[in-house]
């Protein structure tokens, strides 16, 4: 029973290629856990819109799924290209220039932040996400500069440009995230993602901004900048400071190069499942699935290597948000995903319970050691704030565990931790065993052939208080 449930999680960006409540209906039936929205696009509009389809769809089908909003934090963007389109060969000059308002289609290149006092002649400037590459000739005026292209390609409408040796300096919260960060608090999100952090400080800021907001989402450090990955002890600052990471591979192969990406992940996930902190690995997974409906032989193995890492969700950005394919992008994810788990085990690495020893701690590392020795079919974990879900989680166990809990909010941050399959229900003494037979008899989980009951080890507390963890029981369901 325990191959059928995949425990690597999937997270998938929603932009206009699902842009029904039918589509993100599809995306969840077909393995999705949470969705992914990027402030970068879209209005307040489109996102209520999205929101509104996430959680019906969700409650239609009684599945707990995570939403992220993810702040586009000191990005550059261009502006609106004629057509949405532009072709640019090597040796082009382009002026970008802040002040343009509409493109005409010639080398006056619309820009969202004024680059002229900031960038120096001979600094290398990329767009499109790494694809163009220029250097910078000339400032010539005080809101406008003259790049010289290198390489053959096009530009698009609003594509990031990176500046990987320019100095912005300070805040890296602009005043469009203060103002999504508003939003987004009184839209009750689960997790909030913070681009370019540079330091553990970046984080600290932003959890005092969402605590005035009165929201209690947990925060992911999008890991992309030089800074962030300068060295181990950089990269662990920020780890113990954060909720969960995501190795956001995109902007930081540009940065930083992509020679860099394979080491820096695996250290990442290695840091994270040390201390209990969620993982996301995200970029290009399955890239050429914007277009073909198969993914690449080199896809598949990124996605497998992930999963062998031990990361708790993989992400979808273009294949879902924009892609041809995106039900297709997410059934060949989880097929993936199921064949690596069933096949291999997760590599392993100690987890160490640091800070203040908590009694869940201790009897997680039991109850999976218990669980797969006398061979159960799945853990059963009754939660209040989440903390027993996510210990068990982080000893990477072969067994789902089928959370719950009375606090929505903790069912849909569980829905992106390592094997939890969260569900929502008031508190009563066993309701852990409760919803194991619930889920029984509904056919969601299965008896094995030739067997005749369900094994579980039920971890659980006598009353619903966060770390009133006490009690390991063998159950047949
Ligand atoms: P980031 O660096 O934050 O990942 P991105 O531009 O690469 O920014 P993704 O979220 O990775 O954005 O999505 C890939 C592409 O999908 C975007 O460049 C954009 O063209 C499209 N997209 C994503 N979300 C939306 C949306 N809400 N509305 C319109 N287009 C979207
Ligand atoms: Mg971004
Ligand atoms: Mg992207």
């Amino acid at each position: 029973m325990s191959k059928l449930f995949k425990r690597t999680k999937i997270l998938a960006t929603i932009g206009p290629a699902v842009f029904t409540e039918q589509k993100i209906e599809d995306l969840i039936m077909a393995g999705v856990n949470g969705c992914r929205l990027n402030f970068s696009h879209g209005d307040y509009v489109e996102r209520d819109q999205q929101i509104k389809w996430i959680r019906q769809a969700a409650a239609k089908k009684g599945r707990s799924v995570a939403i992220l909003q993810d702040l586009q934090g000191p990005k550059i963007r261009l502006g609106d290209i004629k057509d949405n389109h532009m072709d640019v060969h090597a040796g082009d000059e382009l002026i970008l220039d802040h002040a343009c308002e509409t493109h005409d289609g010639g080398n006056v290149i619309p820009v969202q932040y004024n680059l002229a006092d900031k960038v120096k002649v001979g600094e290398p400037l990329s767009m499109f996400d790494g694809k163009i590459k220029s250097t910078v000739i000339d400032i010539v005026s005080k809101t406008a500069i003259k790049v010289r292209v290198e390489n053959e390609g096009f530009i698009m409408s609003h594509k990031g440009l990176n500046l990987p040796d320019t100095d912005f300096g300070g805040d890296i919260i602009t005043e469009k995230d203060m103002a999504d960060i508003e939003f987004g608090a009184s839209r009750d999100f689960d997790y909030v993602a913070l681009s370019f952090v540079q330091s553990a400080s970046d984080i600290e800021k932003l959890r005092q901004i969402l605590l005035s907001h009165g929201s209690t989402a947990r925060i992911i450090a999008k890991i992309e900048t030089k800074k962030a990955i300068e060295s181990d002890e950089a990269m662990e600052a920020i780890v113990k400071a954060t909720d969960g990471i995501m190795v956001a591979r995109g902007d930081m192969a540009v940065e930083a190069g992509a020679e860099v990406v394979p080491i820096v992940q695996r250290k990442l996930i290695a840091m994270c499942r040390e201390y209990g902190k969620l993982c996301i690995v995200a970029t290009q997974m399955m890239s050429s699935m914007v277009d073909n409906p198969e993914p690449t032989r080199a896809e598949v193995s990124d996605v497998a290597n992930a999963v062998i890492q031990g990361a708790d969700a993989v992400m979808l950005s273009d294949e879902t948000a924009n892609g041809k394919y995106p039900v297709e992008t997410v059934k060949a994810m989880k097929k993936v995903i199921l064949y690596t788990q069933n096949h291999s085990h997760v590599s392993p690495i100690n987890h160490e319970v640091t800070g203040e020893f908590k009694n869940y701690d201790a009897i997680a590392g039991g109850v999976v050691q218990l669980a797969e020795k006398i061979g159960a079919d799945l853990i059963v974990c009754q939660t209040a704030s989440g903390a027993t879900a996510q210990a068990i989680a982080a000893q990477r166990p072969k067994l789902p565990i089928i959370t719950v809990t009375s606090n929505p909010r903790v069912a849909g941050q569980l829905a992106l931790c390592y094997a939890n399959s969260a569900f929502v229900r008031p508190y009563a003494e066993n309701y852990g065993i409760d919803l194991a037979q619930e889920l029984k008899e509904s056919g969601y989980i299965q008896v094995e052939e030739g067997k005749k009951d369900i094994f579980a080890v039920v971890m659980s507390g006598h009353k619903e208080i966060t770390g009133g963890t006490d009690t390991i029981k063998l159950v047949r369901i």
